[in-house]
């Protein structure tokens, strides 16, 4: 593996900030470590740069131990690059010069030909000559990854790289960014509580809750087989609705006998809380199963409606914006689940 950190604890005081932490990522992936504020994925992405050194347990790159108890090696021999969320660029030398910067073992020409072909990377040429301050912030974290790839790094850490730009923004970079790391074939660790971020960037995605990685895994198993109820929680949209397993294949609960595969951990006559995602509720005219629309929000090419249940559960579903209710209409909908995501009732 690339980069692979084993067991990595990190404390401050008595708070654990990073527990037990394990993940692998092979040379050419893209990682995402996601969480709410405080949940220590920042502390982690620090570990493997060096900044921070680890209580416990160890982190490697390309085979070689750059931290353990008694080992942090220091940041500048791990040929790792960074990219920062207020980009960091030296604001008294040109774009040209802020990505040569680090290539400073090289003679001049060799340094500028890397620096222009870096530049063409993240197409800025024509920004060669201008000062941080003379180019957009989108341009100027463009910049700072121009110069994080430079000197060929074994890995790239980005920290919250897109916190500090418009929405709009955001998704663009935030797609570019990782083109431009997939056309150089970087291996990168990125932190973000910016979960559209963490999918439209990274191949494998961590979700950590109070210094805890809950899962490790592709966006698509995150959001379709989360592990805990935390993850089921943190990723997408979705409720929780009261269930009892009536066999392999089958639950019973307020809208009747479900059908989809049952996680086999659980038994006939076990009470769950089942996930349902906007995109299992299927609109449906005519379906004999209709309730009652109690909010809905405008998405542009869908609506989002809340639907309410007898018990007061609610289910939510995603209609194409041309089928427009109003609030009290009563619609159709279909459940289609094709397996079952469910936890312990009230776990
Ligand atoms: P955010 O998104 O707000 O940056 P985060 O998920 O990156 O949060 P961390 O910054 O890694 O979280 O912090 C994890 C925990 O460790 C928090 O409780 C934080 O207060 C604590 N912590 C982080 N750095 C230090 C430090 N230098 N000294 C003491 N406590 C720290």
């Amino acid at each position: 593996m690339w980069l692979e950190m084993r067991g990595v604890e990190r404390r401050f005081g008595r708070t654990v900030a990073v527990s037990g932490l394990d993940l692998t990522l092979p040379q050419g992936a893209i990682g995402c470590l996601l969480g709410p504020s405080g949940c220590g994925k920042t502390t982690a992405l620090r570990c493997v740069a060096g900044f921070e050194p680890v209580d416990s347990g160890e982190i490697f790159a390309r085979g070689r131990l750059l931290s353990s108890r008694d080992v942090t090696a220091p940041p500048a021999t791990r040929n790792i690059g960074m990219v920062f969320q207020d980009y960091a660029l030296f604001p008294h030398l040109t774009v040209l010069d802020n990505v040569a910067f680090g290539l400073h073992r090289d003679a001049r020409a060799a340094r500028e030909r890397r620096a222009l072909e870096m530049l063409a990377l993240v197409r800025l040429e024509d920004c060669r000559a201008r000062y941080p301050h003379e180019i957009s912030g989108g341009q100027q974290q463009r910049v700072a990854l121009a110069r994080a790839l430079a000197p060929q790094p074994d890995l790239v850490l980005l920290d919250e790289p897109f916190s500090n730009l418009d929405i709009d923004l955001r998704g663009r970079l935030s797609l570019e960014v990782r083109e431009i790391l997939k056309q150089v074939n970087a291996t990168a660790l990125l932190v973000t509580h910016d979960q559209n971020e963490a999918f439209a960037m990274a191949d494998l995605v961590g979700v950590m809750q109070n210094g805890r990685l809950e899962q490790w895994d592709a966006p698509y198993d995150l959001y379709h087989r989360p592990a805990t109820r935390f993850v089921a929680d943190f990723i997408g949209q979705g409720v929780f609705l009261p269930g009892e397993v009536l066999s392999a294949g089958t639950v019973g609960t307020e809208l009747g006998v479900l059908a989809g595969d049952v996680p086999a951990a659980f038994r006939p006559g076990d009470r769950i809380d089942l996930l349902l995602r906007p995109d299992d509720v299927l609109y449906d005219e005519t379906s004999p199963l209709t309730l009652q629309v109690t909010q809905k929000a405008f998405r542009g090419a869908d609506f989002l409606y809340t639907l309410a249940l007898p018990s007061g559960a609610v289910l939510l579903t995603l209609v194409p914006s041309h089928f427009d209710h109003s609030l009290g209409d009563r619609i159709g909908v279909r459940i289609e689940l094709d397996h079952i995501v469910a936890f312990p009732r009230g776990g």
